[in-house]
């Protein structure tokens, strides 16, 4: 599908609550909107919604730059700080005020907590209704007060949402909502509306917990004359029991999935296809989804997490991966898994191999355990399973091939035929000879083909751990 050209450039953001780690769910946020800006040559933009200075912190903002620059979605300019808006906030409430969509409102804590408890008690609506919306200058007192902005009393208000559809609210169940507070600070809904108008935000893409906001938030649009963004509310994130995400699902956490050891591009194609499809397209690269994703392909169910699909997607990316990118992703997976590091010539031994471990491997750490043949080092010690595959009679084997090997050119296919050779002479089938010989070259059962680690090894390193055992 091809963009038309003559729109408007395309400005999207994520803007987090620096209250924790980066969460699965947001990270989808943040790829969704990545997608959609990167692939209409438009901004992704980054704020941190640090307005709520008791919960934020600023090692939760550090944890979610760390998560979004693993998951390699770059965002432009610098990060905005929502708490440094506040005076920019705070003036868009005084404009309000001049212009007459917004009012100064004299109530008080008590007065409005009382009001609601009558209300609640007499089993009326417990919407505050200000006495002070239509109370002219003249007649106000010299006190603190809020502002807050006059919704309408009557009809209704649409939110044409992208992905809900066209969202109808009542106006008699919006309440005049406060944009600032008798403290001078300004609430979170108006920072909201405030900074996406003047970072120029034109796609809001966010989790549909969102939606009740939405239909306050036009509020400020409609008394500043803005222009309302489009909106795409998306479901959430369900556990693969179809239950709300929590913890006992599993990793919640982008770190989470990176200690487990995907590749980036992996989680990238499993978060755009949670909740978001392109026909029958399950592995994508990159470019791909900045080409295909569109709002119209986002669903209105709760995608499941499906941690099969993603070691299955993992696999897949692994298998078409650079071995330079492989080696630079196993490096930064030991980092963030808290591992010993490999030294300059395991990861040299590493990229040599790469070309025989990518295939089948389904994360880093399982690239690793068929690396261990070329990441140890000679005497090998086999493990359990490996040990059993050397009895006696194996190791007679292994000695009949030895000589074969000294004489044999290290090519496949010479090695090949000299193992034909060496288990034909015994009256046994290849398999049978391939045992013994993986569980003295590595040490281990699972590894790649006996004769790519032969190639991998070289004759020296070969025949010394054949002598070994
Ligand atoms: N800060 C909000 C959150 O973390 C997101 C607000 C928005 O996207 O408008 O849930």
């Amino acid at each position: 599908m091809s963009k038309p050209a003559t729109e408007a450039p395309v400005v999207t953001r994520f803007a987090p609550s620096p209250t924790g780690f980066l969460h699965i769910g947001g990270a989808r946020t943040a790829l969704f909107n990545w997608l959609f800006a990167r692939g209409r040559g438009g901004k992704f933009l980054l704020r941190i919604e640090d307005t709520d200075i008791a919960r934020s912190t600023p090692e939760a903002t550090e944890a979610i730059l760390t998560g979004l620059r693993w998951m390699g979605l770059d965002w432009d300019g610098e990060a905005v700080s929502q708490s440094a808006n506040a005076p920019r906030h705070a003036e868009v409430a005084r404009q309000m005020l001049e212009s007459g969509t917004a009012y100064k409102c004299f109530s008080t804590q008590e007065e409005i907590a009382t009001f609601r408890e009558e209300a609640r008690a007499e089993g009326r609506s417990t919407l505050f209704r200000s006495p002070w919306r239509d109370v002219s200058e003249a007649d106000h007192p010299d006190a603190p007060f809020a502002i807050r902005v006059k919704a309408p009393l009557e009809g209704t208000t649409v939110i044409a949402d992208q992905v809900q559809g066209d969202v109808t609210i009542r106006n008699d169940q919006l309440d005049d909502m406060i944009c600032l507070r008798s403290d001078g600070t300004p609430t979170y809904m108006l920072a909201v509306v405030v900074d996406d108008h003047d970072m120029g935000v034109t796609h809001v893409i966010r989790g549909d917990d969102h939606l009740n906001n939405a239909a306050r938030q036009m509020l400020v649009y409609r008394a500043m004359g803005w222009d309302v963004p489009v909106w795409a509310h998306i479901p959430l994130i369900h556990g693969e029991d179809g239950k709300k995400l929590s913890k006992r699902h599993g990793a919640l956490g982008v770190h989470e999935y990176q200690a487990l050891g995907y590749p980036d591009t992996a989680m990238r194609n499993y978060l755009a296809r949670l909740g978001w499809s392109h026909g029958d397209d399950e592995f994508f690269s990159d470019a791909e989804a900045k080409e295909w994703f569109g709002l119209d392909g986002i669903g209105k169910a709760p995608a499941r997490l499906d941690f099969k699909k993603l070691a299955h997607l993992s696999g897949q990316h692994i298998a078409v991966m650079e071995d330079a990118a492989l080696v630079t992703g196993i490096v930064d997976y030991l980092a963030a898994a808290g591992l010993s590091p490999l030294s300059d010539s395991q990861l040299t031994a590493l990229g040599a191999a790469m070309p025989h471990l990518k295939e089948r491997a389904k994360s880093y750490p399982e690239l690793i355990e068929k690396a261990h043949f070329c990441l140890t080092s000679r005497p090998i010690v086999p493990d359990e399973k490996a040990a059993k595959a050397l009895d006696p009679v194996s190791r007679g084997m292994l000695a009949q091939l030895t000589p074969h090997l000294q004489n044999a050119s290290w090519s496949r296919d010479s090695l090949e035929a000299v193992a034909a050779t060496v288990a034909e002479a015994n009256g046994v089938g290849l398999g049978k000879l391939a045992g013994p010989l993986r569980a003295a070259l590595a040490g281990r059962t699972a590894t790649p083909s006996v004769f790519d680690m032969m190639l991998t090894l070289g004759r020296d390193e070969t025949l010394a751990r054949l002598g070994d055992v």
